[in-house]
């Protein structure tokens, strides 16, 4: 990777493609956005892999310990990748050159209520949660749902939960109204994995001026993401439309809260130049032409780094650890 700058980017939908069709090969397979090879050309450095169920899973709780299996059994076994549920975990990745891979949930459908669910993926390794997809579930509404609501009474304890075991938040899709709530109940910084800015481009699922300024007063970090639509309403878009959304958010005092969150594999159309994971190395040419080196370096790596060391946890829970020490032992 020696040349590279070191991405990071903090969502992806292989999981969910895999799901699918477990056919696909993540090291080089078409079908894929994301494939190990394409992330070790284009400098990924982490890589946050999400379980999202689709719709016709109907939030099966099954399907979510099999996304993560599939997690275990496709993208792990790979002995250039390092699983990160932990500070050293992420701080070993670098060091060993490994591509770190995240595990977060989109969408808190699956666990029905259920803060033990919530408590089973958080041993699993779990370190973000998105509290819905486009429409509404037990704990809040998305963008989507027509009647715009906040959260439930559930959800509340959800945020409570999540805030104790140190699980980071995610406002992606989530509308409104529960973006305010959350913020206001939330004592922990909350992120936006995959948005932009609706001042740039007004689609429903883009963070107006005033949430951006409180994500920032949060300290949280947004992840400007590539979905076309999101970017510019102009078709097809080029790729050097992201700068306008990197503008905007700076001029909101931004500058230290900007990430990258993909969406790769979970979208249908792609910015024009910028196709898939192995292209994102021309994403930081684009950037180093307007930028100066060290906030290019911060806007695609070291902005989200700096967050998550933050917030991760120290240690894993106890019963993970101790499985994992038999693994050790044994072999
Ligand atoms: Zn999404």
């Amino acid at each position: 990777m020696i040349g590279l700058m070191k991405i990071f980017d903090a969502h992806c939908d292989v999981l969910s493609k895999l799901l699918e069709n477990p056919e696909l090969d993540f090291v080089h397979g078409s079908g894929l956005d994301v494939t190990l090879e394409r992330m070790l050309a284009s400098g990924i450095a982490v890589q946050n892999f999400a379980v999202y169920l689709p719709e016709r899973y109907s939030g099966d709780f099954r399907y979510v310990l099999e996304s993560i299996d599939l997690f275990h059994e496709r993208i792990l076994r790979e002995p250039q990748m390092r699983f990160i549920r932990t500070k050293t975990d992420l701080r070993l990745s670098s060091a060993e050159n490994r591509i770190g891979a995240l595990l977060s949930l989109e969408g808190v459908d699956s666990l029905h209520g259920s803060l033990a669910l919530l408590r089973i993926l958080h041993r699993l390794g779990l370190t973000s949660v998105g509290i819905t997809w486009n429409r509404a579930n037990w704990a809040a509404d998305g963008v989507l749902e027509p009647r715009k609501g906040g959260f439930t009474a559930a959800g509340l304890e959800l945020i409570r939960e999540c805030n104790r075991l140190g699980l980071i938040m995610d406002v992606s899709h989530l509308a409104e109204k529960g973006f305010w709530e959350l913020i206001e109940a939330s004592r922990k910084p909350v992120i936006a994995s995959h948005s932009n800015a609706s001042a740039i481009s007004p689609r429903m699922r883009n963070l107006t001026d005033a949430q951006i300024r409180a994500l920032i007063a949060s300290d949280g970090v947004i992840g400007i993401t590539f979905v076309p639509p999101f970017v510019s309403e102009e078709e097809p878009v080029a790729m050097d439309k992201i700068l306008l959304h990197i503008e905007h958010i700076c001029a909101l005092g931004g500058k230290r809260h900007i990430g990258f969150g993909s969406d790769f594999d979970g979208i249908r159309q792609w910015l024009v130049g910028l196709e898939h994971a192995g292209k994102y190395d021309r994403l930081v040419n684009l950037l180093l032409s307007h930028y100066r080196e060290e906030d290019v370096k911060s806007f695609v790596f070291g902005n989200w780094h700096r967050f998550y060391m933050e917030h991760l946890p120290d240690e894993i829970p106890a019963t993970v650890q101790d499985a994992e020490d038999g693994i050790t032992l044994g072999s």
